[in-house]
C-alpha cells in the first residue's frame, strides 16, 4: 500500500488524481492517510528550502508502515539538495532509495515552463515512489523515472513507466509482498 500524508493544503481533486496515477503506475493501492506538520527544523536557510532527508527524519507523524508499505509526503514547500558538482541539486523531492519514505514538493508547478499542479505532482510522485522500489534514473524521456530536471520530463505530462522500469518495479513489489 502507498500511503499519502500531506504537509500542507492540496485541492482534493489533485490528491485524487495523484492517487489514481500511482495506482495505475504500480498496480498498488494508494490511500490518503492524513496530515502532518512540516518540521521547521528541516529548513535549511543556506539552501533556500527544506532538506529532504532531514524533513523525513524529523517529521512528527504516527503513520505505521506495515510490510512493503510506502509513505509519500506531499508538500508545497521547496525541497533543496546540497550543492553538487553540477550545481544546485533537484528541488522537487527526495526519496530514501530502496526504502520506505519519500517527500514530493509541488514547488513551481503551474508556473512558466512547468507542468500543471495536477499532472506535475502525479508525475513527481510516481518518480519518487519509483526510487523507493530502487528504480534509478531512466534515459527514456517518456518514463516517469526520467529525471525531473531534464527537459523530457516536461514534454510528457502523462505518468508512464518504460518497460524496463515497469518490470523492475513489478519484481520489487512481488518480492516485498512474497
Ligand atoms: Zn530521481
Ligand atoms: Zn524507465
Amino acid at each position: 500500500m502507498i500511503r499519502i500524508v500531506t504537509l500542507g493544503e492540496f485541492p482534493p481533486d489533485v490528491l485524487d488524481h495523484v492517487q489514481r496515477r500511482l495506482h495505475a503506475a504500480y498496480g498498488m493501492g494508494c490511500e490518503l492517510q492524513g496530515e502532518a506538520k512540516l518540521p521547521k527544523s528541516a529548513l535549511d536557510q543556506a539552501l533556500g528550502g527544506y532538506d529532504g532527508a532531514k524533513l523525513i527524519d524529523q517529521i512528527d507523524d504516527d503513520t505505521e508502515l506495515y510490510g512493503d508499505d510506502k509513505l509519500l509526503y506531499l508538500t508545497t514547500a521547496p525541497i533543496s539538495a546540497p550543492l553538487g558538482p553540477m550545481g544546485k541539486g533537484p528541488t522537487d523531492g527526495f526519496a530514501q532509495q530502496g526504502a520506505g519514505k519519500c517527500v514530493v514538493s509541488s514547488a513551481l508547478l503551474g508556473g512558466k515552463n512547468q507542468l500543471s499542479l495536477e499532472a506535475g505532482l502525479a508525475k513527481r510522485a510516481a518518480h519518487y515512489v519509483g526510487h523507493l522500489w530502487d528504480l534509478h534514473h531512466c534515459y527514456d524521456p517518456r518514463c516517469a523515472m526520467h529525471p525531473g530536471w531534464a527537459p523530457g520530463f516536461l514534454q510528457y505530462p502523462e505518468v508512464a513507466l518504460c518497460l524496463f522500469c515497469r518490470e523492475k518495479s513489478e519484481k520489487k513489489i512481488k518480492l516485498g509482498q512474497g
